[in-house]
């Protein structure tokens, strides 16, 4: 399984970033996404609204403390992977290495200010590419590489709307 773990969110500030994050885990194929527990009820609501109306599974967890869950996460086994511009950039070699273990991913990203130990306690702290950009996109392209563009196909469950993809305009079709 694969669960996302943003770290670092403003109230206020960070509401539709925050949102965007777990959106795009949800929708590039993660399995569920750890939000700090000051993160506004509101975005967990829509994130769970759009869960509900488009399909999962995607779990939304609330964590107390984010360094407990990289640790937790790590004490089942798991691999912690760091997104920052100043990692190792993305290569397919890394990729392999991370694959190649064939175990849990937690995909860890930061917003306004990283925390220090993040990136000691990470076992892998990638870029994608080293330049500064944004967490959201950073997500997206690190998640299409690791599942290799086939979470853009993949069918959610139980969902009560499902687009039927036009050249022009749109279609939405309800299911039973
Ligand atoms: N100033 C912060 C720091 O100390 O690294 C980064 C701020 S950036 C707006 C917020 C998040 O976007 C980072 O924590 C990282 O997860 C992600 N990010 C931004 N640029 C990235 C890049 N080139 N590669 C990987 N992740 C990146």
């Amino acid at each position: 399984k694969v669960y996302v773990l943003r770290i670092g969110h403003r109230p206020v500030r960070d509401h539709r970033v925050t949102t965007h994050v777990g959106l795009v885990a949800r929708a590039f194929g993660a399995d569920g996404i750890f939000l700090e527990r000051h993160v506004e009820e509101s975005i967990i609501k829509s994130l769970e609204k759009v869960v509900e109306t488009w399909g999962g599974p995607f779990e939304i967890v609330k964590t107390v403390n984010p360094r407990h869950t990289v640790r937790e996460w790590k004490r089942n086994g798991g691999i912690v992977v760091h997104l920052t511009m100043y990692g190792e950039n993305i290569s397919d070699e890394l990729l392999n290495l991370i694959l190649f273990q064939n175990k849990d991913i937690l995909v860890v990203v930061g917003g306004e200010k990283v925390p220090s130990w993040l990136y000691y306690e990470s076992d892998y702290n990638i870029a994608i590419g080293n330049q500064p950009h944004s967490e959201v996109a950073a997500l997206a392209i690190f998640l299409d590489r690791l599942f290799k563009g086939k979470e853009l196909t993949r069918e959610f469950h139980d969902a009560k709307l499902v687009v039927i993809p036009q050249k022009r305009g749109k279609k939405v079709v309800k299911k039973e």
